[in-house]
């Protein structure tokens, strides 16, 4: 009987993965695409977008009926501030970043961006105003130039090129055989990690988008392709509103906010100072087993 069980349990696993690898790419697809196939309800409006912030009122959501996976899940994440999620594996971290540009609508609260419920608002107008950076940057078939531009299709050459060059991508570019007409992909050059990740955040910073969703890199680059990542990432947040799923301390302890999720809910809000002394928190507790690895906590 275990030895039927075990494969069984296996699989479930897989299926579990396969729909989430499927979630993802239907992220990056989306986010990006210009025309959202579902329509929009008749009376939505297009998204005005002041400042940028981000408000969860009780928002309840499950992906099938019967489970809970976000439990009442309020929070705001201020208009050009950076919000880090952080909180053990299965929290509902992705869950909520995938709320954001509406792949999945609550089942009970709101989401407003600048006092808009997302409900109300045409996708468009809200996929605009969103760009997003995976842990595992995705390159399509195609160029250089090509793989940046499909963060806004009208992008010019120059726009490209400056959004790689905030993006610390310029140089590796132009040493690549046909610098911006080098062919990536499956048959084209291959990148390292941090230069896909550059890419993926020129990709990004061409849209201009006010909200950056960020999914932070587990896996370690090396050091350089690191930091170039880092100084990226920072060209990319700076002045946006940011919510990031954090996994680096550095990212944590630098954000504005910092909202702790422990099965569905939001266990503790605040700033890393703020959470790290509260006695017996839970930020506190991940804080301390997260230490040793990761140097010094600035404490
Ligand atoms: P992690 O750090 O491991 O990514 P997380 O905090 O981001 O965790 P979520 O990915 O939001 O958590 O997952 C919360 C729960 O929802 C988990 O039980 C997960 O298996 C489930 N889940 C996530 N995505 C999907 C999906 N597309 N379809 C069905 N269930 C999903």
């Amino acid at each position: 009987l275990l030895m039927a069980y075990d494969p069984a349990k296996r699989l479930a696993r897989l299926q579990v993965s396969l729909e989430r690898a499927v979630v993802n790419a239907r992220m990056i697809y989306e986010v990006l695409d210009l025309k959202p196939r579902q329509a929009d309800r008749p009376d939505a409006r297009p998204l005005v977008v002041s400042d940028a912030t981000i408000t969860f009122r009780g928002v309840r959501f499950g992906y099938s009926e019967n489970e809970a996976i976000l439990k009442g899940v309020s929070f705001t994440a201020e208009g050009g501030r950076t919000t880090a999620l952080v909180g053990p594996s299965g929290a509902g971290k992705s869950t909520v970043i995938n709320l954001i540009p509406r792949f999945y609508d609550p089942e009970e609260g709101e989401i407003l961006i600048d006092g808009q419920d997302i409900a109300h608002v045409t996708k468009q107008s809200l996929r605009n105003a969103i760009a997003y950076v995976s842990q595992q940057p995705y390159l399509f078939e195609g160029t250089i130039r090509d793989n940046i531009r499909y963060g806004r299709p009208d992008a010019t050459d120059a726009e490209i090129e400056e959004a790689a060059r905030h993006a610390y991508a310029h140089d590796f570019i132009l040493a690549q055989p046909l610098g911006y007409d080098t062919p990536v992909g499956e048959n084209g050059v291959t990148l390292s990690g941090g230069q896909r990740q550059r890419l993926s955040i020129a990709r990004a910073l061409v849209r201009g988008a006010p909200i950056l969703l960020l999914d932070e890199a587990t896996s370690a680059l090396d050091t350089e392709s690191e930091q170039a990542v880092q100084k990226a990432l920072d060209e990319a947040m700076s002045g946006r509103t940011v919510v990031v799923i954090a996994h680096r301390l550095s990212t944590i302890v630098r954000a504005d906010k910092i909202i702790v999720m422990q099965g569905g809910t939001v266990a503790e809000e605040g700033t890393h100072e703020a959470l790290a002394s509260r006695e017996n928190g839970l930020y506190a507790r991940l804080n301390s087993l997260q230490a040793p690895a990761a140097g010094s906590t600035g404490k």
